[in-house]
């Protein structure tokens, strides 16, 4: 486990980086730190690696003051990537990721064959082990940048803004294989973002920090949407976030009926909805009819929009589902896209105040002080 002790780090000019920091950063998972730009977070991920030291307070490493171990060995166990990958140049991609396995010792063929696998694991084509990192994408390059900090099988990753010279699209494909990663090697990881959105679908733990290196919240991401500790962590959250919390509520308990769903030419019975859900033999989704032009042979159909998947999608998708498709129903399919049921608008709100009222409980039921009598 990492863990900061009131740590501070003053530069020789009085600027005072980071103050009084206390931080458990848990093993296996992912701890995000996030904040605005100058607040700290680079500085504290480098005083885990030392790179630059505290000038008071300490880091503990499973237990032990880091200042206690020799750099070569703290670093070795610890990769670190940064943002636009800082690969060496005139350096094949191969040779970028075996450059640490091969300073430890390995032979140029075993530090190789790793390199392979591991450009496989970080969803980078082998094909491209020969090229120089010019001659890739930003995207590309960052993976290259995780596949060579993965390379000596470290316990810990330090992540600096590695995603945020990437356009949006990009980002989003590295954060999902950063998650497929990490579900299959758990590392224990420290990720520095100035992105909330980012530090929110990565973090198992967030650790807001304020101007001045000061910490101003941390906790899992669902409890700083629900609980933002104060004004500042409030704001720097921004908009929608009851909406963006419904991520981290699963539509497994959703409600679903299938009883306005028929298969195309069957005949319908009268049902709960306004509308008919008509799919085809395979129970995929056609289209929404009126039942009474359904009846009569008409062949029209409204869209559907985008189902959500039932059980794998959040309540926020059912949501959206919901709220998009033109009929005011949602849509749930299984993985292979059969229709499992439909949920209106009222059961979709009613499942949403379920999860609150377990996620929280006693605080969506305690009366307003001053309300009523
Ligand atoms: P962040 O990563 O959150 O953007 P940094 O840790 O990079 O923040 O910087 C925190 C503060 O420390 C900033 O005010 C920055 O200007 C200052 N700072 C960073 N490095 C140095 C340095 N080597 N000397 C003096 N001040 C520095």
């Amino acid at each position: 486990m990492i863990r900061f002790e009131s740590v501070t780090k003053r530069y020789p000019d009085g600027t005072v980086a980071v103050d009084a920091l206390s931080l458990e950063i848990p093993d296996r998972s992912i701890t995000v730190l996030v904040g605005p730009s100058g607040c700290g977070k680079t500085t504290s991920l480098r005083m885990i690696n030392r790179m630059t030291d505290p000038s008071d307070g300490r880091i503990l490493l499973d237990g032990e003051d880091s200042r206690r171990q020799p750099v070569h060995a703290l670093r070795r166990s610890m990769g670190y990537v940064i943002q636009h990958a800082g690969l060496f140049p005139h350096r094949t991609v191969v040779d970028n990721i075996a450059t640490v396995p091969r300073l430890l010792g390995r032979d140029r063929r075993e530090a190789r064959t790793r390199a392979l696998e591991l450009m496989e694991r970080v969803g980078l084509d082998p094909a491209m082990a020969r090229r120089y990192p010019y001659q890739l994408s930003g995207g590309q390059q960052q993976r290259v940048g995780v596949a060579r900090a993965l390379a000596a099988d470290p316990p810990v990753l330090l992540m600096d803004e590695p995603f945020s010279a990437v356009d949006p699209v990009v980002r989003k494909g590295l954060q999902e294989e950063l998650l497929r990663i990490q579900a299959e090697l758990g590392k224990t990881i420290v990720f520095v973002t100035h992105d909330i959105d980012e530090a929110i679908r990565l973090g198992d733990m967030v650790a807001v920090l304020r101007t001045g290196g000061r910490l101003a919240q941390f906790d899992p991401p669902d409890r700083l949407l629900s609980a933002p500790a104060d004004a500042f962590v409030e704001d720097f959250l921004g908009t929608d976030r009851g909406i963006r919390r419904l991520s981290f509520f699963g539509s497994a308990q959703l409600e679903l009926t299938t009883a306005p769903v028929v298969a195309l030419g069957a005949a319908a019975e009268p049902g709960p909805a306004p509308y008919l859900l008509v799919t085809d033999a395979e129970r995929r989704p056609l289209g929404w009819a009126e039942p009474a032009r359904y009846a009569a042979g008409e062949q029209a159909l409204l869209p559907y929009g985008r189902p959500f998947e039932v059980g794998r999608d959040s309540l926020r998708a059912a949501l959206d589902c919901a709220v998009l498709s033109p009929t005011g129903w949602a849509v749930g399919v299984d993985g292979a896209g059969r229709v499992v049921g439909v949920a209106s608008q009222e059961t979709v709100g009613a499942a949403i105040r379920a999860a609150h009222a377990a996620a929280t409980p006693g605080e969506d039921a305690a009366p307003v002080a001053g309300v009523g009598g």
